[in-house]
């Protein structure tokens, strides 16, 4: 099927149709985004700094591109110009890296925190104590070229699927115990960015605002 087809089909099964897609681009060639973008996508995802500010140079500049993946600190200042939003960030570091090349770019940049929701030990993200932690702290109050958005979490890889929305409705619960503290005006607690391919309508079943789908509209992955 082509993309377009394929990124009917997805939208048609949504729960929630204001969720956003995210079209997660990785390994996928330039002309595969230019035919989403012609669809009508304009966020895509990308794990990848090289790739990601390789494809930017060359696709339309109204694109909004998601940095989705694990982010190494001496790569920020490559996406720092032009990303739309971190969906990873897991240390605090990061985030105070985040935070100055934001600056020196002159602007703001829109960040989630990722969860470790997973009980999978492999995956990345604070723990919820972690979190609490981290926005009480005031060296993150003090953060003002980050706009945290919200929270980000990957589900267990399993066909359980009992266990996948379980770690699903913990990152929804998180999200809402957080907003009841007083939380610093460097965040609002507001986007859950959770579900993919296999399990985007867990997700959005959840209270996922935005899915970040890739094989289900591009097909399946070569990776090297
Ligand atoms: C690759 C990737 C996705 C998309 O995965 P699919 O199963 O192809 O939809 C989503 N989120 C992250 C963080 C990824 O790395």
């Amino acid at each position: 099927m082509s993309i377009q087809a394929n990124l009917e089909q997805v939208k048609d099964t949504f729960i929630n149709p204001a969720c956003l897609l995210v079209a997660v681009s990785k390994t996928k060639p330039v002309s595969a985004i230019e035919e989403a973008y012609a669809a009508g996508i304009r966020d895509f995802g990308e794990n990848k700094v090289q790739e990601l500010t390789e494809k930017q140079a060359l696709l339309p500049e109204d694109i909004r591109w998601h940095m989705i993946g694990h982010l190494q600190r001496n790569k920020v200042k490559f996406i720092a110009p032009f990303v739309h939003l971190i969906h990873g960030v897991d240390t605090f570091k990061l985030l105070l890296e985040i935070n100055k090349q934001a600056e020196k770019a002159n602007r703001k940049i829109s960040c989630l925190l990722q969860v470790h929701i997973a009980t999978e030990d492999t995956k990345f993200g604070f723990s919820p104590e972690e979190l609490l932690d981290l926005v009480q702290s005031s060296a993150y109050a003090e953060l003002n070229h980050i706009q945290v958005r919200g929270l980000m979490g990957m589900a267990t890889n399993t066909e359980n699927q009992e266990r996948v929305k379980a770690e699903f409705a913990s990152l929804k619960k998180l999200l809402a115990e957080m907003n009841r503290l007083s939380l610093p005006s460097n965040t609002q607690m507001d986007e859950l960015s959770m579900g993919m391919s296999g399990d985007y309508l867990l997700a959005q079943e959840e209270g996922s605002t935005m899915v970040r789908i890739g094989s289900a509209i591009f097909g399946n992955r070569n990776y090297r």
